[in-house]
């Protein structure tokens, strides 16, 4: 296959220190005449300068260079946003942990506070497009409570608005939600690409309002960038998570030029496999052994596989495949290729098992995430190996 590669750098978030130019440009001098790159993604901290050296060696080389920006979290910390409201009308609170806080994705206001971020901040520098992160709604992983606060959102009024709109029945959602159940959301059936059967029907239409929405307003934040010349780049959640977070893959490959789907089998953080599917398990009060092997199953995911091991490579790569399938865009695999202890405790045998299963799902490539100057040496040198053997 032709394999092509993205790379990701993680410059800072909108309030962290930013880092060194000659960081940035050492790391690419080193990796790009290894590996068939043909896009960087960096963000999301401002830092003109360094954004403006990054454009300028990259444009050199003949390579795109898209903004890494978060959409509906992160931007929070930098304008007054609308927040996400739970099912009885409350405005839901952010963790202690402030990098995962999400604001209300059908609030107009919001979407205009957005785009002036970028304005102000990062419309000067010469990227060639923009890579938008976190479209989407909370995962199981960003909370908590009896009614899974996180994924039950948005009950703000304009979000009612549409659901009434939409004749969603907020009570038959209610008590969908507090029977008892023996797989997570008693779900009946799951058919790839992000395709789940419930018992209920009016978590079906839940979901799909919700994907709706975030369509919608992707839809309107891209004729924005399009308008202004950008490509576009989404970065999406595994296809079998994504309903849960609003993410219609099929439709959100139709607005941009190319997708990537965060299929990251060993990171025990948010969008990771492991810590969304313990999420997923726990917070729909599904983690004891009966109801978690009957979810394993219906997904088609191997009942021996136990939480602390690595996300299941066939499933994976099953689920990823089902992706590309119907997808009208590109697909690039996004795989974790940084180490970090605890979070990301990647090896050169992840690298190469997950690239070579991977490419044969029909992506264009790989976007290598979600930090390269987090790479250590030996995960760098086994993706050009294998990425190098297949091409
Ligand atoms: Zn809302």
């Amino acid at each position: 296959m032709d394999c092509e590669v993205t790379l990701q750098i993680f410059s800072g978030n909108f309030l962290e220190e930013t880092i060194p130019y000659e960081t940035v440009e050492q790391k690419l001098v080193s990796v790009l005449p290894r590996l068939p790159v043909r896009k960087v993604i960096m963000g999301w901290r401002p830092d003109k300068a360094l954004f403006e050296k990054t454009a300028a060696f990259l444009t050199k080389r003949n390579i795109d260079y898209y903004l890494w920006f978060p959409v509906f979290s992160e931007t929070g910390s930098l304008r007054e946003l609308g927040a996400l409201a739970d099912i009885h009308g409350r405005r839901i609170e952010c963790r202690a942990d402030e990098d995962f806080s999400f604001c209300c994705p059908n609030n107009s206001q919001n979407t205009k506070k957005i785009l002036d971020i970028f304005e102000q901040e990062f419309a000067s520098i010469g990227f060639n497009g923009v890579f938008l992160d976190r479209i989407r709604y909370p995962s199981f992983a960003n909370g908590h409570g009896p009614e899974f606060q996180s994924v039950f959102s948005c009950f703000c009024p304009e979000c009612m608005a549409v659901y009434e709109k939409e004749n969603l029945d907020i009570e038959q959602l209610k008590s969908a939600l507090s029977r008892p159940a023996s797989v997570p959301l008693s779900a009946t059936a799951y058919r790839g690409n992000g395709e789940y059967a419930f018992e209920d029907p009016a978590l079906s239409a839940f979901f799909s309002v919700k994907a709706k929405i975030i369509l919608e307003n992707m839809s309107r934040i891209c004729r924005y960038f399009r308008e202004k010349g950008y490509s576009i780049g989404f970065d999406v959640f595994a296809p079998f998570l994504s309903p849960f977070v609003g993410q219609d893959l099929k439709a959100l490959s139709g607005l941009c030029d190319f997708i990537k789907p965060m299929m990251y089998r060993i990171t025990n953080a948010p969008a990771g496999l492991p810590f969304e599917m313990e999420a997923l398990l726990r917070e729909t009060g599904c983690s004891d052994d009966l109801k978690r092997h009957a979810f394993y199953r219906l997904l088609g995911y191997p009942t021996t596989q136990g939480p602390d091991q690595p996300f299941d490579l066939d499933f994976a790569a099953k689920d990823l495949q089902s992706m590309t399938a119907s997808s009208t865009s590109p697909v690039y695999a996004g795989l974790e290729i940084n180490r970090i202890e605890k979070y990301a405790q990647t090896t050169p045998a992840y690298v190469e098992e997950t690239i070579e299963a991977y490419s044969q799902t029909g992506i264009r490539g790989f976007a290598l995430s979600w930090n390269i100057l987090d790479a250590p040496e030996e995960n760098i040198e086994k993706a050009a190996d294998v990425i190098g053997r297949l091409n």
